[in-house]
């Protein structure tokens, strides 16, 4: 079950995040780019990064996944486009 309610891109690397926790709901903030460390969550977690960050992570990297092929296939779809109608146009 997923239980992330938001997820938003709020800057180049930076993700702003709703949970919906055992006991509520935590805000995150992730940061995909070297500074993934400082990413934050508000719930009382003892470990770091606590798991609402990792599962976070895991959900913002399949949605990267999917971003980079959708362009790829933008890509590669405009290229043939272009070569279809150098021939038969
Ligand atoms: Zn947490």
């Amino acid at each position: 079950m997923n239980k992330i309610k938001s997820l938003e891109k709020i800057g180049v690397d930076i993700w702003e995040c709703k949970y919906l926790g055992n006991s509520g709901e935590y805000e995150l903030k992730i940061f995909m780019d070297e500074n993934y460390g400082k990413s934050s969550c508000n719930c009382c977690s003892y470990f770091y990064p606590c798991r609402h960050i990792r599962e976070a992570k895991k959900v913002i990297l399949r949605r990267q996944k999917v971003r980079k092929l959708f362009g790829l296939f933008n890509k590669i779809n405009s290229v043939c486009r272009s070569k279809w109608e150098l021939y038969f146009s």
